[in-house]
């Protein structure tokens, strides 16, 4: 049985990639620290002697027994509320984390995929994004913790294959949703489900106009798989290229939840990108890959799951206090 060790292993991705792996008949080794993740994610796997659960901190020294043949890295706060409440771990797992896990491929001979993110782009000037494309990002602004971690990430990566010869994958993950999102994250598809749910008006930053790309869960998950398996050691793009404004999401929202919700303007948080939709020739041409799940079908799954929070943990989920605007 193939062992892989995957690092943010009750988040909202990790969660998704352990039961895959389970599903495919791998040995899991779900490692987190729980400073964002939530153990219930990965409750139900508890019972099976295929998965092992270490709540353990990445930017520490790790350690596995015997061997190991697939690390997935997973491990980071995602959301722009958590790099303002974490910043100095958010820079941490991306740098200090990455280097631990590289390490640890070296020692295993194990082959290792790091997750990066649509934010290497920064506030991109380049639309659709590829992956040739440099980015635009601000250094020191609030997302720069994040930003910056990831592209550091990724060039330690790049240079632990180039250098010691370890095999290595890179995923740049454009914005994703589904079941196990946390409900107070921050991000705009639970936040607005969370709002719709308390039969609150939905707040939309700035005027609106911004863009995303939203991909369901499972497509972005079977596309890291395809990855890891393929020999592509350069940076693939995986997302959904489906863009929408925020302004209409949030109607698309208010129509599916079946409320009668407004929505209201607040200011747009600092360095907000204003446009991102990814350019996934790449995926399709090296993996053969593109989603096929429509957000119309992904939004009712991902709202099913959200209707199971009873009404008190609904209520703790109100995340417009953290942004103070
Ligand atoms: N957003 C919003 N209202 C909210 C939460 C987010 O209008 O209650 C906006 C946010 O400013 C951004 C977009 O929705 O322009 C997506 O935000 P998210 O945090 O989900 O992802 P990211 O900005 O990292 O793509």
């Amino acid at each position: 049985m193939k062992k892989v060790l995957i690092t943010g292993a009750a988040g909202f991705l990790g969660s998704h990639l352990c039961d895959r792996f389970i599903k495919e008949g791998f040995h899991v080794i779900g490692m987190d620290n729980l400073i964002t993740g939530d153990i219930k994610n990965v409750e139900h796997l508890f019972k099976l002697k295929q998965f092992e659960f270490y709540n353990h901190d990445v930017t520490k020294f790790v350690h596995i027994p015997g061997e190991l043949d697939y690390i997935l890295h997973f491990a980071s706060p995602a959301s722009p509320i958590d790099y303002l409440k974490i910043p100095i771990q958010t820079l941490k797992v991306g740098s200090l984390g990455t280097h631990n896990l590289l390490g640890l491929a070296k020692e295993k001979k194990a082959r290792i995929l790091i997750a990066s993110t649509s934010e290497v782009y920064g506030d991109p000037l380049v639309h659709p994004q590829n992956e040739e494309y440099y980015g635009n990002v601000n250094t020191i602004g609030p997302r720069g913790v994040y930003d910056e971690a990831k592209r550091f990430q990724e060039s330690i990566t790049m240079a632990y294959h180039t250098y010691h010869g370890i095999e290595t994958r890179i995923v740049r993950i454009f914005n994703t949703y589904g079941p196990r999102m946390r409900l107070n994250d921050g991000r705009v598809v639970p936040a607005f489900i969370g709002q719709a749910l308390r039969g609150e008006d939905l707040t939309i930053f700035g005027d609106g106009l911004q863009t995303r790309s939203f991909c369901y869960v499972d497509d972005l998950i079977e596309g890291i798989y395809r990855l890891l398996f393929s020999d592509y050691v350069y940076p693939v793009n995986i997302g959904n290229p489906d863009e929408i404004t925020i302004k209409d999401f949030a109607e698309e929202i208010i129509k599916l939840t079946g409320t009668d919700q407004k929505v209201i303007y607040k200011d747009l948080p600092v360095n907000d990108p204003l446009q991102r939709q990814p350019d996934i020739s790449k995926a399709k041409e090296v993996l053969d890959w593109e989603p096929n799940v429509f957000r119309s079908e992904g939004m009712k799954l991902t709202l099913e799951y959200f209707k199971g929070f009873s009404e008190k943990e609904l209520s703790k989920s109100d995340h417009r206090d953290f942004l103070n605007n």
